[in-house]
């Protein structure tokens, strides 16, 4: 039996700018005679009709990730199901070997930030949520962020944002449109004189209306990402109270079929595991992007996989009991990369430093650096406060350069790199690119321009010098590799040397 959805109650008593968030009409349209794509039953069936895959069928599995096609619920349960660590090793080898095929060598770095942490919502393991009266709260004004984006841009040099915004009247979907208008207006000299600013904007916030995604298109979002937290229908109603906004399920379920249909392409989907069981929480990834695929031809940008962490008063996460232990997490996030083999993976600085090296290798793409989550929290530390408006607390507070430097040791070259939407390399445009390896050409160009930028512009001597043989390399491979790109790939690295700032492919 599939999972029958609550669509009669639409919409609950809610407070005035509450009470219409919720069209009914944006939800129904998209149901399969009354279900969603979420078959909780055939999902559970499915895991436990695969205890115990036998290796050859492992080994072909592993194959058809490495042509890069999306596993089936079937072949993504199987791997779940993998006991031998042997086994294991295997998969995470492979893991990152689909990432290089895809991505090459490169891992996209952002920043996070958090404009306000009003919230109407209730969810029980967020410091934000609205019955948590110990926090301080603070929408950030246009004069603030600016002020946070000098810091970012000027002091860090972080190039691509993710801006963070609680469900709430004042951080509306205009307010939203107002920052990314403020952040791209800001533009700050550099060491070799040129000027630089934020290039793109990515957003993390509630579901919204069609028509209210289709300002943001225009506004010129990046990815617009919205995590399920659980696909578990009743973990989701026990954590999310009836008659608050994200109590509905299928508002949230739906939200990125909304974006699709006001001109979003890009979007990103996630689950914060720790909630609900974790193998049940991939198949329901896998089934989403499948339901993206089938129905728009593009599947999810990217994919999120947050533990969940300590928040301020928030006894629910010492209670949980689905947490995710350092062993299912690498394997979490070696069956999403194994199954879902065209798609960006996100690590974030909720992991310890020790963590994010090690899960790194199994296929992720885009991992933050100098993260702060208070709201005004950058310009803050520049001088001299502690923020104390935080969501939950963070494991990793490396420096960017830090970050850079580390990972340009393991072999990994830091991106910048924001050209593919720009190129209109995005969507279904990209699907294929990623499928057939043809991006992972302009990742690494790409990557390689915009390293030398930030070399030149922000990194300590010490990374500097790191940073210069990992380029060594990466030119030499150029090079070889890529000989019909060579002469253009020269021209520009030579004008970013002598301070032009913004070229890519
Ligand atoms: N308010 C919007 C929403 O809920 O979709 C967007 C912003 S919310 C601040 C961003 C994400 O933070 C949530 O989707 C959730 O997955 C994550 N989050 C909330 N509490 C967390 C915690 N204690 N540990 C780790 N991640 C958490
Ligand atoms: Fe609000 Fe999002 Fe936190 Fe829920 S997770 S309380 S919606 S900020």
């Amino acid at each position: 039996m599939k999972t029958l959805m609550p669509i009669n109650n639409y919409p609950p008593a809610r407070s005035d700018w509450q009470k219409n968030r919720i069209k009914a009409a944006e939800i129904k349209k998209y149901l399969n005679q009354g279900n969603s794509f979420i078959d909780a039953t055939t999902i559970t069936q499915n895991l436990e009709n695969t205890r115990n895959p036998d290796r050859v069928m492992v080994e072909d599995i592993l194959q058809k990730s490495l042509e890069i096609e999306t596993l089936s619920p079937f072949e993504t349960a199987c791997l779940l199901n993998v006991q031998e660590p042997e086994l294991w090793e295997r998969m995470a080898e492979t893991a990152g070997a689909v990432k290089r095929k895809v991505y090459d060598n490169r891992i996209v770095t952002f920043a996070p930030l958090y404009l306000g942490n009003k919230c109407v919502n209730d969810c029980a393991y967020c410091g934000f949520r609205r019955s948590n009266h110990t926090i301080q709260r603070k929408i950030l004004n246009q004069e603030q962020i600016r002020r946070e984006i000098e810091v970012l841009v000027g002091k860090i040099g972080h190039k691509r944002l993710i801006l963070v915004y609680g469900e709430h009247p004042e951080t509306d979907v205009d307010y939203i449109a107002d920052s990314i208008k403020t952040i791209a207006q800001v533009k700050v000299k550099t060491r070799k004189g040129g000027t630089t600013g934020i290039r793109r904007c990515n957003i993390n916030a509630a579901p919204m209306q069609a028509a209210e995604l289709a300002k943001l298109h225009q506004a010129g979002i990046g990815t617009y990402q919205v995590f399920q937290e659980t696909y578990h229908l009743p973990t989701y109603e026990k954590l999310h109270p009836p008659g608050t906004l994200k109590g509905d399920y299928l508002w949230r379920l739906y939200c990125m079929h909304r974006a699709f249909e006001a001109g979003i392409d890009d979007v990103g989907i996630g689950v914060l595991f720790g909630l609900y069981d974790w193998r049940f929480e991939v198949m329901c990834l896998l089934q989403h992007a499948l339901e993206l695929e089938n129905k728009f031809g593009i599947g999810p940008h990217t994919v999120s996989f947050p533990r969940l962490e300590p928040a301020a008063n928030t006894s629910f996460i010492d209670n949980t009991s689905h947490k995710i232990n350092d062993e299912n997490f690498k394997k979490l996030v070696t069956v999403i990369r194994l199954a879902i083999p065209y798609t960006g993976m996100i690590l974030t600085a909720r992991e310890s430093a020790t963590t994010r090296m090690e899960i790194l290798p199994l296929g992720c793409t885009q991992t933050d650096a100098s993260s702060n989550i208070g709201i005004g929290g950058y310009a803050d530390l520049f001088e001299g406060q502690q923020a104390e408006r935080q969501q939950f607390i963070l494991g990793d507070t490396r420096s960017l350069d830090t970050v850079v430097r580390q990972i340009a040791e393991a072999g990994y070259i830091t991106s910048f790199c924001t050209a593919g939407y720009r190129c209109g390399r995005t969507g279904s445009n990209i699907m294929g690119m990623l499928r057939s390896g043809r991006e992972g050409r302009f990742c690494k160009l790409n990557a390689v321009i915009t390293f030398r930028e930030w070399l030149d512009d922000f990194a300590t001597e010490e990374t500097r010098k790191i940073g210069e043989k990992l380029i060594a390399q990466e030119i030499q491979e150029i090079q070889e590799k890529l000989p019909e790109f060579y002469n253009q790939f020269v021209k520009y690295y030579d004008d970013t040397n002598n301070g032009k700032r913004d070229l890519y492919f």
